[in-house]
């Protein structure tokens, strides 16, 4: 298997690159976000549950998304490898995955840190909000407070995985298909 985790803020262009990655190398794209999306729009409990923490830019659970990912993870079991898109996002879902992939004899391969300036991030994510119909992009506090989030849960993260000698920066700032280009380049060499 060949897991790949795409990690960087929100806003930074996970979410554009996992779909060309998850394409090119085979993989089965999981993206939390679109995940709990799809369950908002379907009025499921869990749907409902999450909106109450997406809408306010906080994180969903750690119990509640850890057993969501695992289910989808389930449901893909001769996958050749996933590409893990806003997932994990905390130190307990990291530790949760590796537990998870230990169980398919795997591991994470290869973290793709996507990096991008703050200002950057917050002129795209309002500039996203005019076309995504996302409620947590339409609200500049809400955005801060998404960006404030992941740099004290999400952000601890790149030194967990530093440490295992896995993480590859990647200029997140340039054209889509040289961003491209430079994370095949990052997952091609894990
Ligand atoms: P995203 O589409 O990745 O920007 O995620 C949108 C929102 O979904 C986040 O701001 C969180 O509220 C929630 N979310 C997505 N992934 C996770 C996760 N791994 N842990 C907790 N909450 C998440």
């Amino acid at each position: 298997m060949l897991n790949v985790i795409l990690f960087g803020p929100p806003g930074a262009g996970k979410g554009t690159q996992a779909v060309k990655v998850a394409e090119k190398f085979e993989l089965v794209h999981l993206s939390t976000g679109d995940i709990f999306r799809a369950n908002i729009k379907g009025e499921t409990e869990l749907g409902v549950l999450a909106k109450s923490y997406i809408d306010k830019g906080q994180l969903v659970p750690d119990e509640v998304t850890i057993n969501m990912l695992r289910g989808e993870v389930e449901k893909n079991k001769t996958a050749k490898g996933f590409i893990f898109d806003g997932f994990p996002r905390t130190i307990p879902q990291a530790e949760a995955l590796d537990l998870l992939l230990k169980d398919y004899n795997s591991a994470v391969d290869v973290v793709v840190s996507l990096e991008v300036t703050e200002e950057e991030l917050i002129a795209r994510l309002k500039n996203r909000a005019l076309t995504s119909g996302r409620t947590d992009d339409a609200d500049e506090n809400i955005i801060k407070n998404r960006i404030q989030v992941y740099k004290d849960e999400t952000f601890p993260l790149k030194d967990y995985y530093t440490r295992r000698g896995i993480v590859k920066v990647v200029n997140g700032i340039g054209t889509i298909e040289q961003i491209f280009s430079d994370i095949c380049t990052a997952v091609a060499g894990e």
